[in-house]
């Protein structure tokens, strides 16, 4: 019979794309499935030359090693004029940390009859991300996660634990197997909202003694850019918005529900409606009633809250509800200093129909460019400066810090630390011993190394 194993099929030395696989006996699961923030896709794809997803997905992707070669995964379909041929499950389920698309993007690739295990939230808005983009997550028979509550897959135990990120109801998993537990961090961070959740799961990582910690690891190593907290993202946006004698601008990552929230309180308390995006709308309506206390601002019901809508030809069903009490771009112009707007790169077109006046502030409240050379970035700043608007950079990560990534490791005591999700995994060499970048597509026993201080 294998003995336990873990072996790491995407997530090495890149940003995203974790597919952790691990296996005890006969038993084998997947964590995260999704595509990663990789340099090595880029240099093949671009927005206008894709891989072909809806012919050839499988084969693809192989091409040039951006998924891996794993039998009795893919589904039939997905594998459509590839030379992997299909066969019966041999993954017996996939677990989904959050819902972001570098952890459950490839999930339509996935054989339809293998499980994927998600929390309720992640579900939510996995299903509100389908009814808003045409994205389809496949037919999968979905298991619904509870917290902290162990779910058996064969031999192995596993137990979802709610942690902090920049997307709600994300999760990190101990999983037991027959010689020893793996604690995963999925993606999460220390100084968030929810920061309690991140706390009480490294806090249960260590009582569980585990024998492995796969962490993620995206800020580790060398990164300049500047970050706050999220009540450092509010008080600076609070200074923009009491400075502004007109409209203010902002735009946000599209599910950072706490920033939506920021952004929300910030407007209602400098005097402004917020007014969000179809999509924004669409999302709160959707989460609406999971969120934890309900204090969720949600349009046509909550007070000082608007919704944008851009000139379109025709518009989607998911967008109908929201059109009759929609402003437009006159609306905007007639009332800017009673407002703050979302304005994404992608529909910086409005601007030309918007014309905010010279120094109009614009609030971006997302991460700074990785590179000096990025394309979006010079582009933004190109309709910034054309329209002599004045840039403003807030953010919040929702990645720890090197010093909470250090405190992590050491209050979990593990073993052997296996850094994922990051650039520079040897950074973590300096919070010990233990580190171990790990190699793609190599496995790793568990339980055969002692815990840290033992003989
Ligand atoms: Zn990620």
């Amino acid at each position: 019979m294998t003995p336990p194993r873990i072996t790491f099929l995407g997530g090495v030395r890149e940003i995203g794309g974790n597919k952790l696989l691990i296996e005890d006996g006969p038993d084998r699961v997947l964590f995260d499935f999704g595509p990663s923030f990789s340099p090595r896709y880029d240099e093949f794809f671009v927005n206008y030359l894709a891989p072909r997803m809806s012919v050839s997905p499988v084969k693809d992707l192989l091409e040039f090693g951006l998924i891996p070669r794993v039998p009795g995964l893919f589904s039939r379909e997905a594998l459509t004029h590839s030379d992997l041929p299909h066969q019966a499950p041999d993954v017996h389920a996939v677990f989904v940390s959050h819902a972001h698309i570098d952890h459950a993007g490839y999930l339509p690739l996935i054989d339809p009859e293998i499980p994927v295990h998600v929390n309720e939230g992640t579900r939510t808005l996995l299903q509100a991300i389908e009814g808003s983009r045409g994205t389809k997550y496949g037919e999968h028979p979905w298991k619904i996660l509870a917290d902290r509550k162990p779910v058996k897959v064969g031999n192995l135990e596993i137990v979802p634990h709610p942690v902090d990120h920049s997307v709600p109801w994300a999760s990190g998993f101990l999983i037991h197997t027959r010689e020893g537990t793996i604690a995963y961090t999925g993606d999460y961070r220390a100084h968030g909202p929810r920061q309690k959740l991140t706390r009480d799961f490294v806090a249960a990582s260590g009582e569980a003694e585990p024998a492995a910690l796969v962490i993620e690891g995206t800020r580790a190593g060398p990164d300049p850019r500047k970050n706050f907290d999220e009540a450092g993202v509010r008080a600076g946006v609070d200074e923009v918005l009491a400075a502004a004698d007109g409209v203010a601008l902002v735009s946000y990552y599209p599910r950072d529900v706490d920033r939506i929230l920021t952004m929300y309180e910030a407007a209602r308390a400098a005097g402004r409606t917020f007014v969000v995006s179809l999509k924004t709308a669409h999302l709160l309506t959707r989460i609406h009633d999971l969120w934890p206390g309900g204090h969720l601002p949600r349009p046509g019901t909550t007070p000082d809250l608007l919704v944008y809508r851009r000139p379109k030809l025709r518009f989607d069903n998911w967008e109908k509800p929201f059109l009759d009490a929609a402003v437009d771009s006159e609306y905007v112009r007639a009332h800017g200093r009673e407002l703050l707007l979302s304005l994404d790169l992608v529909h910086f077109a409005e601007l030309i129909d918007l014309r905010p006046p010279a120094g109009t502030p614009f609030i971006h409240s997302m991460s700074e460019p990785f590179s000096e050379d990025d394309l979006d970035d010079r582009v933004l700043h190109n309709w910034l400066d054309h329209f002599d608007l004045r840039f403003h950079q807030l953010h919040a990560s929702g990645h720890c810090s090197e010093a909470e990534l250090r405190s992590t490791v050491e209050a979990v005591g593990s073993a052997t630390v296996f850094p994922v999700h990051t650039e520079h995994p040897e950074a973590f060499a300096k919070f010990g011993a233990t580190s171990r970048p790990p190699e793609l597509g190599e496995p790793y026993a568990i339980g055969t190394e002692r815990r840290r201080g033992e003989r």
